[in-house]
């Protein structure tokens, strides 16, 4: 008879076989379902809130102290699994973490194979490792990986374009604004040149300083025109 995979993790987690005797390690809950309660038993309780907990009570396979690792590595074994934590974790798998198997409903898992190991593996073997029944599926990485982010950007490609719309008008009317602005100068500083011209014009040329000093600021004013 092949070993399922739950009697080992069952073996795993019981603290018998690091020889202490407990007793409460779960605990059943009531919840109020449809107007009426509900309960449900063998809910976990975490080390060190169980009821009953005697250490070297009888002589273990193993001691408490591998015991504890095994459950640290386990947590760690279960982390991105169903149930678990869903975000793909850094690998270079672009769907890593949010593909479900059609047949058994298990999130997929992905290795990497290769020298380097880069290239992506989707795999479903749970039912596999678990209950020794063929696997589900296999199949390489990059050409999914590539045919999933050509649609991706097939999808945000119209709003791509869009914004890119949305820019350029926006760019358009800030050029407009600044065109606009420029426009007030220019006819402020025309009648500034105006002014300027009408008083040189009407000074007393006997009056040699004045008449340089506002011819001067006649000059500035033209020049201002110009830049403008
Ligand atoms: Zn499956």
């Amino acid at each position: 008879m092949p070993i399922r995979y739950r009697n080992v993790i069952a073996v795993l987690k019981n603290p018998f076989y690091a020889g202490v005797y407990v007793y409460g390690k779960s605990e059943k809950r009531t919840s109020i379902v449809d107007g009426r309660a509900r309960r449900s038993y063998g809910h976990g309780k975490p080390v060190g809130t169980w009821e009953v907990f005697i250490r070297d009570h009888h002589e273990g396979y193993i001691s408490w102290e591998e015991y504890e690792r095994n459950q640290k590595q386990l947590a760690l074994n279960n982390y991105g699994s169903a149930g678990g934590v869903k975000s793909g974790r850094g690998g270079r798998a672009l769907l890593s973490g949010i593909m479900t198997c059609r047949r058994c409903g298990r999130r997929l898992t992905v290795t990497y194979t290769g020298n380097p190991q880069s290239r992506p593996v989707y795999r479903c073997d749970k039912p596999n490792l678990m209950m020794g029944l063929p696997r589900c599926m296999t199949f390489g990485g990059p050409r999914v990986d590539a045919a999933v982010a050509r649609e991706l950007l097939r999808a945000v490609e119209p709003l791509a374009i869009e914004a890119a719309f949305e820019a350029e008008r926006m760019h358009r009317e800030r050029q407009e604004e600044q065109r606009q602005i420029l426009d007030l100068e220019l006819q402020q500083a025309r009648y500034e040149a105006h002014l300027a011209e009408r008083r040189y014009a009407a000074c007393d040329p006997d009056n040699r300083l004045i008449a340089a000093q506002l011819e001067k600021s006649w000059e500035t004013a033209l020049r201002r025109i110009r830049d403008l």
